[in-house]
């Protein structure tokens, strides 16, 4: 989603508004294993309102081409989702703009309105020996998904831009770099997009 379907990053922006971005970067730098990065951004939010962090995202413009795109692949058959290490909170403000079919993140504890800074992760990797130990392992989410819309693995496509991200595309039918953030983060994608159009990843489908 962050970077994908939207043109910014929801933590980056919540962060940014409230006056904890040099915290992210300084967790995001931070070279301890994944979840638990995800763990530490999640106590930044304690004691921020659940309007105050929807406002922040619903102020994220969509990435160009996003409508298009997702509503090109349904009038096709597929199955359009997120599968995203940002939070569920955002992820349905997106996946219900753009009419998708699923959407897959972190769950922030809310008590009375208010983040308690905990979080609920689907995790993954430890059931299928993914060595990403992210929050949310894309790779695990993205088999799960498929087997529950009847997609044989090889007809699955998959949209990213950072390491988090490798684990799927490395597994997806098609795995496509939209505008990738670090230099040579996966080895066997099909496709490179380099553009901040999404309707150009229908290209990488024909
Ligand atoms: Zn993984």
């Amino acid at each position: 989603m962050d970077g994908t379907l939207l043109d910014g990053r929801v933590i980056y922006a919540v962060g940014q508004k409230f006056g904890f971005k040099f915290e992210i970067e300084e967790i995001a730098k931070a070279s301890k294993v994944p979840y638990e990065r995800s763990q530490r951004a999640a106590k930044l939010l304690k004691g921020l309102t659940v309007s105050e962090f929807t406002g922040v995202v619903k102020a994220i413009p969509l990435m160009k081409g996003a409508m298009e795109a997702v509503s090109q692949l349904k009038n096709e058959n597929y199955k359009v989702g997120i599968i995203s290490d940002s939070y569920t909170l955002a992820t349905e403000i997106v996946a219900r703009k753009l009419e998708m079919d699923f959407h897959v993140a972190n769950r922030l504890e809310v008590k009375n309105g208010v983040f308690t800074g905990r979080l609920k992760m689907p995790l993954g990797w430890e059931k299928i020996g993914c060595d990403c130990r992210q929050s949310v392992c894309k790779r695990y989410h993205l088999v799960s998904k498929a087997k529950k819309y009847r997609v044989d693995m090889v007809n699955t496509v998959a949209v990213g831009d950072s390491s988090s991200d490798r684990c799927m595309l490395e597994n997806a039918g098609v795995g496509i770099l939209f505008n990738p953030l670090e230099g040579n983060i996966v080895k066997n994608v099909n496709c490179t997009v380099r553009s901040k159009d999404l309707t150009l990843v229908l290209n990488c489908l024909k």
